[in-house]
């Protein structure tokens, strides 16, 4: 007899457990309280980003997920563009810790430090005037999350029987029970992927444990003419200050930290570093800040849109630079360096969570590990 599982939430990291679970042979539901996921997983840049993890296992989690990605891209439809990222350098501090990076790599990343004519052959948006070089990676891809996180279920119930339950808030769990307002459901294994919405279910588990929220404030522009496309995707120098990877170019980056902290001190203070990607309608999405804390204010702030938009101007420009979306995201994130949280409140009941700003990097990667091994 086939276990009888459920997985609340249906974010990437619940749609991973989903798929891992339906391969060990379980028989899955998955519960989502809205009538489609609009949570982090579909608010984000769609980047499956192997650059920002460091070598090693995390690393090969990325790329793990990269290659389930890949499968499910394949098999279900979904559109992915695997053009890889550029880091692009404008002072010698950035050309330094590119650098200093690609010295350090080890084991199967394969970087490429590139002069600034080579980069400029690789997309027609980098801004020329004063690039120095920049660092290509191959492993990047991009989805187009709102549509990927949408298409998913449907391969999961198609491919495995996998039952989903929309509109339908969980708001107790119990060993063997899940409980939707009056109806009470009964299962051999409950999984909670609830996202940044952590604290709706075992509030109690979370008040000593070192998790956070963090805010991002995210733009899309609109479609390119002439269904221009826009290559591998671009960051600037600021992201090497923001991903845990560039820590491998050791001694180089505190001079650069103490660069920015000097001369954009407002950059470091919303925590903005500024990437761009392209969707698969040509759109191009733009951010982003971080802000931490376990409450919100709802709204935007114009200025952090202005500072990300006036950095993208200092590496890319493009021929539609009309802004047609703002938004905002909100993502949980570990305060001790743990990448995830793996939590068993009950018997038989585990928390999936705190995947931090790389849900979409890592989640298949790690789910597919936790259940397969
Ligand atoms: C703006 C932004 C940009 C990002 N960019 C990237 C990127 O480019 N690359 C990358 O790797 N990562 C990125 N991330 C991180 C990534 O998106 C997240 O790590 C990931 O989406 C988290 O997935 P999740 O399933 O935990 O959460 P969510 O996607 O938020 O899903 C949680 C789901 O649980 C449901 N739920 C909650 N409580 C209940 C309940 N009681 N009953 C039923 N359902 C419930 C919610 O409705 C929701 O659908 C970004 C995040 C943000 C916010």
């Amino acid at each position: 007899m086939k276990p009888n599982v459920v997985v609340i939430g249906a974010g990437i990291v619940g749609l991973g457990m989903a798929r891992a679970l339906s391969i060990k042979g379980a028989s899955v539901t998955v519960i989502e309280r809205n009538s489609y996921a609009i949570g982090a997983s579909i608010r984000n840049f769609g980047m499956v980003w192997p650059i920002g993890q460091p070598d090693g296992p995390l690393y090969e989690r990325a790329m793990l997920t990269r290659s389930i990605w890949k499968e499910l891209c394949l098999e279900a439809g979904i559109w992915n563009d695997p053009k890889g990222s550029l880091h692009l350098a404008y002072s010698e501090l950035e050309m330094n810790v590119l650098d200093q990076f690609h010295s350090s790599v080890q084991g199967p990343r394969k970087c490429t430090l590139l002069d600034s004519s080579s980069a400029l052959r690789l997309s027609s948006a980098i801004v020329s005037n004063g690039l120095r070089g920049a660092l290509y990676s191959p492993d990047e891809m991009i989805l187009d999350s709102p549509k990927a996180i949408k298409t998913l279920p449907n391969y999961l119930e198609e491919k495995y029987g996998v039952k989903f339950l929309w509109n339908s808030h969980v708001n107790h769990v119990e060993t063997g029970k899940v409980h939707i307002g009056q109806l009470e459901m009964s299962f051999d294994e409950i999984y909670i992927c609830n996202g940044p919405d952590f604290e709706n279910l075992f509030p109690e588990e979370y008040i000593n444990l070192p998790i956070t929220k963090c805010k991002l404030q995210m733009m899309r522009m609109g479609v390119q003419p002439e269904n221009w496309r826009l290559g591998p995707s671009l960051c600037g120098g600021l992201s090497l200050t923001h991903y845990a990877s560039f820590k491998s170019a050791g001694e180089s980056l505190e001079p650069l930290k103490k660069f920015i902290q000097q001369e954009m001190p407002e950059y470091v203070k919303w925590g903005i570093h500024v990437m761009v990607s392209q969707n698969s309608s040509g759109e191009l999405i733009i951010g982003d800040s971080h802000e931490y804390g376990l409450t919100h204010d709802p709204f935007d702030k114009e200025f952090i849109n202005q500072y990300i938009l006036a950095y993208l101007k200092k590496f890319a420009r493009f021929q539609n630079e009309h802004i047609t979306h703002t938004w905002n995201g909100t993502y949980t994130k570990m305060t001790d360096g743990s990448t995830e949280l793996i939590l068993h409140p009950l018997p038989g009941v585990t928390v999936v969570n705190g995947l931090g700003g790389a849900g979409m990097t890592m989640a298949l990667g790690l789910t597919h590990q936790l259940v397969l091994g």
